[in-house]
């Protein structure tokens, strides 16, 4: 199945087609609106403060929105996708790719980052049914995969991205990204890692330091408490559809 990706030449009209894959066939579209925080800034605490997710969405995540809509304007672009035009930026202007690239891709991870959170309590504490399976056969146990996706987002050094992601075979991976780049991203990340994100950890300073300081590892460790495992066996189940 072909799909159009939305990518335009102002002008001319001219969209490029681009190769469907499983990968974004199961993906929500996102658009250059910022949606509002699916739940009050203070409803992660004690785990994330208040503070870090106020300035993390109201002004980080709004940031990356303003920079790629700058970055469309001076491609001579307009998507109705973000999703697919960071896929595959080889369609874009050689000298806006980056800012594509960069903000395209922290507003995408941002999109999904507030939803792969949840107050504590409020859903599932852990991974149940078909993805509790698959978790349980990738790596052996849920506390295993914990293990390692923990220490995916612990050893990428400097900023970026754990993720859990669904392999184009439907197998799960652990994986993780530098910046705001992510595993959608081809001729970005190595074809091994591409793969659909069903959940994501945003190990960037600016999504722990007023809280946890230096102390990475303390983030990771106090979010499970908040992952949205709703959301993401809802990410799983389409991504195997
Ligand atoms: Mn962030």
């Amino acid at each position: 199945m072909n799909r159009r990706t939305f990518l335009t030449t102002a002008g001319t009209a001219a969209a490029a087609t681009l190769l469907s894959t499983p990968t974004r066939a199961a993906l929500a579209p996102i658009g250059l609106q910022q949606a509002p925080l699916p739940y009050a800034p203070e409803a992660l605490e004690p785990h994330i403060d208040a503070m870090t997710m106020g300035i993390h969405h109201g002004k980080h995540h709004a940031t990356y929105i303003t920079k790629l809509g700058d970055a469309l304007k001076a491609s001579n672009l307009q998507t109705s996708n973000v999703i697919d035009l960071i896929s595959d930026l080889s369609q874009a202007p050689e000298d806006q790719r980056m800012a594509l690239r960069n903000n395209g891709g922290g507003h995408v991870n941002h999109t999904w980052f507030w939803k792969w959170m949840a107050p504590a309590g409020s859903g599932p504490q852990g991974p149940d049914g078909k993805l509790a399976e698959a978790i349980q056969s990738s790596f052996s146990s849920i506390e295993n995969f914990k293990k390692l996706f923990g220490e995916a987002g612990t050893k990428r050094f400097g900023s970026g991205w754990a993720w859990l992601i669904v392999k184009p075979d439907g197998k799960l991976a652990v994986t993780s990204t530098a910046n705001q780049d992510n595993p959608l991203m081809k001729g970005v990340v190595a074809d091994a890692e591409l793969g659909t994100p069903i959940l994501g950890l945003d190990v960037w300073e600016h999504a722990y330091y007023l809280k946890y300081q230096n102390k990475r590892p303390d983030y990771i460790a106090a979010w499970w408490n908040v992952v949205n495992w709703a959301e993401v066996a809802q990410g799983y189940a389409a991504a195997k559809a």
